[in-house]
């Protein structure tokens, strides 16, 4: 165990230890696609019983996100959203939290749609500005929830200074990793408490999948989130589980090719005069640049920028040739989002242009083909709007 710690991470994404079959040497853990199990002696129930509780295929790939995020135990789940909503289960009536106001839509459908029905209710601030977490906190406050980079104008939070107000008031902290993958960033490490991803994206790295994880390092926490995801009973199925565990695999590759990329990409826009704002952590001129240089290895791989009108914005999807035109983010190939109509839909217009997210506003996940290509495509494209 001592021995794995020390491998760096490139390394331990493919030895965790949880990558051989046991029983047959297999080089991957096959998907028990199974429900139930053989119990010799049921006075003395066996590791696993049934599939909801515990699943091979499925500990296997728990045990390796606990590994690469430095935590105790992992939990997978049937999406993002699953592993994000049993995460708020952790919260009871008459709880307050406080979340990002740049939060991912399906978390604010959630909290504020079902959790309020059931008492728990929260506050949006701009937690750019720790100080207005301070002055949000209630004596009723139980939790902080973040994002960071956030969607889709890549928006920074301090994760540690963020930790630090949370132990000072008795908070639970859960952080939504999924933009920057344990292998550029690990909230856990900074005291963060739980870790929830969509699996969906980078972590799968394939657009073949819909998969959520959730991560913590403290034990009783780890308890009550295996209760939480048997009582509620989300989990991810074999066969996904499998896909994932193969998907992280590359995680690292995957990441480097398209962060190379994203960064080539956001340097390159900023240049363009048809593009009026560019969102991207690399670039020493975006929020947060300094924070997060200290708190993530390298600026991910996804950015955003502004056309400058909706018609501009919809030309220019209609014209790129190579991004998939989607919702979505984190898969091989490149996927290029409207926020306004995709991801965002759901905010009135006025919240929408209040938090910055204009009728211009484009995403892009970069993937994983020659920058060159995607660049040539993308100028193919803007020369269409000037
Ligand atoms: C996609 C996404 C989710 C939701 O995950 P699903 O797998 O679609 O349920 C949550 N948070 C972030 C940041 C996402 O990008």
């Amino acid at each position: 165990m001592s021995e794995e710690k020390k491998l760096t991470f490139a390394t331990q994404l493919l030895h965790t230890g949880n990558e051989i079959d046991q029983t047959t040497g297999a080089s991957a853990i096959p998907i028990y696609q199974v429900s139930t199990f053989h119990q010799e002696d049921p006075d003395n129930p066996p590791q696993y019983e049934y599939a909801r509780s515990g699943n091979p295929t499925r500990n296997a790939l728990e045990r390796t996100i606990a590994e690469l995020e430095g935590g105790t135990r992992g939990f997978a789940f049937a999406s993002g959203m699953a592993a994000i909503s049993t995460a708020l289960l952790l919260f009871s009536a008459g709880d307050h939290l406080i979340a990002t106001d740049d939060i991912y839509g399906g978390t604010f459908r959630v909290l504020t749609t079902v959790l309020n029905r059931l008492g728990i209710e929260t506050t949006f601030v701009d937690v750019t500005d720790l100080e207005n977490i301070r002055v949000a906190i209630r004596p009723n406050t139980k939790g902080i929830l973040l994002e960071t980079p956030s969607n889709p104008l890549l928006k920074i939070t301090d994760l540690a200074g963020a930790a630090a107000i949370a132990k000072e008031h008795g908070l639970l902290t859960i952080v939504d990793n999924t933009f920057q993958t344990p292998y550029l960033q690990r909230p856990l490490d900074v005291g963060i408490d739980v870790v929830v991803h969509s699996a969906t994206k980078f972590l799968g790295g394939h657009s073949d999948l819909v998969a959520g994880l959730a991560v913590t390092k403290d034990r009783v926490l780890g308890h009550r989130l295996a209760q939480l995801q048997n009582s509620f009973g989300a989990v991810l199925g074999p066969q996904d589980c499998f896909l994932l565990q193969r998907g992280i695999k590359t995680l690292k590759v995957r990441m480097d090719a398209s962060c190379d990329g994203a960064e080539r990409i956001a340097h390159w826009l900023a240049e363009r005069e048809e593009i009026s704002a560019v969102f991207y952590p690399g670039l020493s001129t975006h929020q947060g640049h300094e924070v997060h240089r200290k708190q993530s290895t390298r600026s991910g791989a996804v950015l955003s920028f502004d056309t400058g009108s909706a018609e501009r914005a919809k030309l220019l999807m209609q014209q790129v040739k190579i991004p998939l035109v989607a919702v979505s983010l984190g898969g091989v190939e490149s996927i290029l989002s409207y926020p306004a109509s995709m991801s965002h839909s759901g905010m009135p217009k006025e919240e929408r242009h209040k938090r910055g997210i204009t009728d211009g506003l484009l995403r892009l996940s970069v993937g994983l083909e020659d920058p060159d290509d995607l660049i040539a495509d993308l100028e193919r494209a803007l020369l269409q709007l000037s």
